[in-house]
């Protein structure tokens, strides 16, 4: 898949069959932003345009106003090779099932070889009817608990734009956390594991007290962390100061 990222979202679009609430179109308009999609297909708005979609697209104007509306949703479709319906319980249609991940990667193969996706929402109250899911190529269930399973209609759209956002083909890896310097090898443990038990020895931290359990809790201890190699210099340079002040205490002199 050579195409650049954001080519292949030129070929997917968001569908909201007969939205509500404008609040709910702006909620959407501004999830699919966040997530690099731009395709918005209104079909029979209760209210739009609104001020309303407006504020909760938070700054996705450009989605909004680019928003294309029809009446029905074949209208909405017409052109797309692949139609996923977005629904949070099984209906009268026996639809093949997708979970969102898989909804993804299969819009996104879609989107590669040229075809165009629509990813198709119902309304607030009476979801999809299932006129509108026989259109669908599939069904896309997010999995929820089954004695409360509907989303709310922005939410759905965010969950399913974030699969695709973390499916997309030419994702820019994520850097690593945290550069770290080389791990620390197993003698260079033992060396610090060595140290660290004169030095507790030195500054008389034992005080008559068994030392081999301490120690093999430090051990533990050292291990779960993973030091890596300038780590363990950074805590041999304080063991070795601790050492040179119980010196300097033992010999009665001033630091
Ligand atoms: N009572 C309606 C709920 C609609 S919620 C129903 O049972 O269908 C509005 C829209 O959000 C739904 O039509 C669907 O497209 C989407 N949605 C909500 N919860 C979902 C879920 N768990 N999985 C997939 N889509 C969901």
């Amino acid at each position: 898949m050579s195409s650049p990222a954001s080519t292949l979202a030129t070929h997917l679009r968001i569908v909201l069959v007969r939205p509500s609430h404008p609040g709910n179109i702006g909620a959407a308009a501004r999830a699919m932003r966040t997530m690099g999609l731009h395709r918005l297909g209104l079909v029979a708005p209760h209210a739009f345009p609104h001020r309303e979609a407006v504020a909760l697209a938070a700054g996705a104007d450009d989605v909004l106003n680019a928003a294309v509306v029809v009446d029905e949703l074949p209208a909405a479709i017409a052109d797309c090779h692949l139609v996923l319906g977005a629904t949070a319980r099984r209906r009268g249609v026996p639809l093949p099932e997708l979970d969102p991940r898989e909804a993804a990667r299969l819009a996104w193969e879609t989107a590669a070889a040229g075809g165009e996706v629509a990813l198709v929402f119902g309304n607030e109250r009476t979801g999809l009817e299932n006129d509108e899911l026989k259109r669908c190529h599939y069904a896309v269930t997010i999995p929820s608990d089954p004695a409360f399973s509907s989303l709310n209609l922005a939410q759905a759209v965010q969950v399913l734009a974030y699969e695709l956002r973390m499916t997309l083909p030419d994702r820019e890896p994520l850097a690593p956390a945290v550069k770290t310097d080389p791990p620390a090898s197993s003698e260079q443990l033992e060396q610090f594991y060595e140290h660290l038990a004169q030095a507790l020895v030195d500054i008389d931290f034992h005080k008559g007290r068994s030392d081999r359990t301490i120690m093999q809790r430090l051990r533990r201890l050292f291990q779960r962390a993973e030091p890596d190699q300038r780590e363990l210099r950074i805590l041999r340079g304080i063991l070795g100061e601790a050492q040179r002040m119980a010196r300097i205490a033992r010999e009665g002199r001033t630091p």
